[in-house]
C-alpha cells in the first residue's frame, strides 16, 4: 500500500479504481508516449471514424443541398486519406514518442504550405478545412475516453491539474472522487468539488504516478489522504469511517426543518451555493433557506462552443425558481475570465487573470450577451423569488452601467408583453476591496450584497487563490479579512440593506459565531454543507 498526503478540499470517503483524466483536444499537449504502436492505432481508428462520419455528412448533404455543394466533405475525406498527410502524422508519433494528438495538430499546420509547394490543387485555399478535418480526429479521440466514462463502473479521476471548464463537464455521477497533483483549496475545482460534495484531495505532488492508473485507491477527503492499493486493515478503516459519515449525515437529517437560531436567540439565514441546475435537488434535500448564490457562468463553462442561449439560460433559472418555490434564488451574473474558461468565449490572454477580463467587466463589455442573460433571468423570475447579484463590482459606475443594461432589458420585455418582476431586488458581490471601501456608497445604489471571501482574500492578502506554493503564507482567518467583513456589515445595516456571505468561509465553523456577533443576516455554504451549518448555528450561546 502507498500512503500520499494532500490537501483536503472536500470531505468524504470515495473507494474505486483510479483513472487519470485525459486532457481533451482544446489543449492538445505534448505528451510522451510509451507504446508507439498503440497511439499511431489510435490515430487510425480515429481517423477511419472520421472519415465515415464525413460520408455520412457527404450523403446527407447531397440529398439537401445538391452534389455540388456537398463536394466539400468529400474533399475533407481526401484529405484524411493523403498519403502525405498520414505519414507525416504517423511518423511524429513513431520517431519523435509524441501523443497523436499533438502530431495531429503539428501536422494540420504546416499541411497548407507544404500542399502548396507539391502543388496538391484540392487543398489549395482551403486551411478552414484542413483545421475542420484535423478537429473532427481531435474530437473523435477525445471521445473515446468520454465514451469510456459514459459505459465505465464509476472511479476516482486522478489529474495534474484539473481546471474548472474541465471539472464542470464531467459526468458527476461517475466521480466518485478527485486526487490531483496540484491545485488549491479556494480554486473553483475545489469550489465545484464541494458543491458536488465529491471527495477530494490536491496538492499530492508528483507523488500521483501515471503507473498508478488502473489501481484501487482509497481518497480520505476528511484526512487528505490518498491510499494506493490500500491493505485490508485500511479498506476496513476507511469503510468504517464512509458509515459513520453516513449515520452523522443521517443524524443532522433531524435538522431539517428547524431554525437556524443560536440559544440566546439569534437568527441568521443559511443558503446554498449552486453551480448548475442539477444542484438544485441538493438544495432542496439539505432544507437550504434558498439560493445564496447560483454561479451561471458553469452554464457557459458546460456549453461547448457556443453560449447557452436566452431559452436554455431562462429553462436553468425557471427550474431553479420554481423549485425554490417562494424561497428566494440569487442569479449571480456571469463571472467568466479568470480561471473559469468558457470554449464559447475567447476572452484572449491575460497576465494576471484574476485581476483581468473578468466578471462584470466582460459583461459590461460585452453587451449583447449580457442583455441575453439579463433577459433570462427576468423572464425567469415571474415563475419565483428571483434576484440578481453582478460580480467583481470595484466602482459606482459599473452598478449604474449594468442597471442601465437591466433597464434596457426590462423596457425590451415590456414592449414585447413577457411578464417578469418589476420589483426584481438587485445585489452586488462585495471581493474586491475597492467595493469594501466604497461598500457605504454602493449600500444607496442596490437592494443587497454578498462577500465574495475567496476573492476577497487573494485580492486583499495579494496572494493568488490559484498557487499552491504560497498555502503557508496563506491565513484565510487573516485580521485584515476579518476586519473588512465586519466594516462592510456595519455600512450595509447603517443603510439598511441585507448582507451576506457566499464565498467558502460562510462555511468555516470556527468562525460562525463571530459572523453572527457582527451582524451578517445571511452565510451561503456548499449544499452538503448547510445542515452543519445549522447544527453549529443551534449550539451557539
Ligand atoms: C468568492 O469570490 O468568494 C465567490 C463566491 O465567487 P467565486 O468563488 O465564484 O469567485
Ligand atoms: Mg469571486
Amino acid at each position: 500500500m502507498i500512503t500520499l498526503t494532500g490537501k483536503k478540499v472536500s470531505e468524504g470517503i470515495a473507494i474505486g479504481k483510479l483513472s487519470f483524466y485525459k486532457r481533451d483536444t482544446k489543449e492538445n499537449r505534448r505528451i510522451y508516449v510509451k507504446d508507439v504502436e498503440k497511439e499511431v492505432m489510435r490515430f487510425q481508428k480515429a481517423r477511419q471514424k472520421a472519415i465515415l462520419e464525413l460520408k455520412i455528412l457527404y450523403d446527407t448533404a447531397a440529398k439537401e443541398v445538391g452534389e455540388a455543394n456537398a463536394a466539400i466533405f468529400e474533399m475533407q475525406q481526401a484529405i484524411l486519406e493523403d498519403r502525405d498527410f498520414i505519414d507525416q502524422i504517423t511518423n511524429i508519433i513513431a520517431t519523435q514518442k509524441l501523443n497523436a494528438e499533438y502530431a495531429i495538430q503539428s501536422v494540420a499546420q504546416g499541411f497548407i504550405s507544404d500542399a502548396v509547394a507539391k502543388e496538391k490543387d484540392y487543398v489549395q485555399g482551403h486551411d478552414a478545412d484542413v483545421k475542420d478535418v484535423a478537429n473532427r480526429v481531435l474530437r473523435i479521440l477525445s471521445r473515446g475516453w468520454k465514451d469510456k466514462m459514459l459505459t465505465d463502473e464509476p472511479f476516482v479521476l486522478a489529474a495534474g491539474e484539473l481546471y474548472p471548464s474541465e471539472a464542470v463537464q464531467l459526468d458527476k455521477t461517475k466521480v466518485l472522487g478527485f486526487a490531483t497533483r496540484y491545485g488549491t483549496i479556494n480554486s473553483h475545482t475545489a469550489v465545484l468539488a464541494r458543491t458536488k460534495g465529491i471527495p477530494s484531495v490536491i496538492g499530492l505532488g508528483e507523488a500521483l504516478k501515471k503507473d498508478y492508473e488502473g489501481k484501487m485507491i482509497i481518497v480520505d477527503g476528511f484526512e487528505g489522504k490518498v491510499y494506493i492499493e490500500p491493505d485490508y486493515t485500511t479498506i476496513t478503516r476507511m469503510k468504517q469511517k464512509q458509515d459513520e459519515k453516513h449515520t452523522h449525515v443521517k443524524n443532522l437529517e433531524r435538522l431539517k426543518g428547524k431554525d437556524n437560531i443560536t440559544q440566546s436567540g439569534q437568527r441568521i439565514d443559511v443558503c446554498a451555493n449552486i453551480g448548475s441546475r442539477e444542484d438544485v435537488e441538493n438544495v432542496i434535500r439539505c432544507d437550504a433557506g434558498g439560493i445564496g448564490l447560483f454561479r451561471s457562468e458553469f452554464l457557459y463553462m458546460e456549453n461547448g462552443a457556443k453560449p447557452p442561449t436566452e431559452e436554455q439560460q431562462f429553462q436553468a433559472y425557471k427550474l431553479a425558481a420554481e423549485s425554490m418555490g417562494s424561497k428566494k434564488v440569487v442569479i449571480r451574473t456571469a463571472d467568466l475570465g479568470g480561471d473559469k474558461v468558457a470554449e464559447c468565449l475567447d476572452l484572449g490572454e491575460d497576465a494576471n487573470p484574476a485581476i483581468g477580463y473578468r466578471g462584470i467587466r466582460v459583461s459590461l463589455d460585452k453587451e449583447e450577451l449580457f442583455k441575453t442573460q439579463l433577459r433570462a433571468i427576468l423572464r425567469a423570475s415571474a415563475f419565483g423569488n428571483l434576484s440578481i447579484m453582478f460580480p467583481m463590482i470595484t466602482s459606482i459606475e459599473e452598478v449604474t452601467h449594468a442597471k442601465v443594461m437591466l433597464e434596457r432589458a426590462k423596457r425590451e420585455l415590456k414592449d414585447e408583453k413577457t411578464s417578469f418582476d418589476e420589483e426584481i431586488p438587485v445585489g452586488v458581490m462585495i471581493e474586491t476591496p475597492a467595493a469594501v471601501m466604497i461598500s457605504g456608497e454602493l449600500a444607496r445604489e442596490v437592494d443587497f450584497f454578498s462577500i465574495g471571501t475567496n476573492d476577497l482574500s487573494q485580492l486583499t492578502l495579494g496572494m493568488d487563490r490559484q498557487n499552491g506554493k504560497i498555502d503557508k503564507f496563506y491565513d484565510p482567518h487573516h485580521p485584515a479579512l476579518l476586519k473588512m467583513i465586519r466594516i462592510i456589515a456595519n455600512n450595509v445595516h447603517l443603510e439598511g440593506k441585507h448582507i451576506s456571505i457566499c464565498g467558502d468561509l460562510a462555511a468555516d465553523l470556527e468562525l460562525t459565531e463571530y459572523f453572527i456577533q457582527i451582524g451578517i443576516d445571511e452565510l451561503s455554504v456548499a449544499p452538503n454543507q448547510v445542515l452543519s451549518l445549522r447544527k453549529k448555528i443551534r449550539e451557539i450561546q
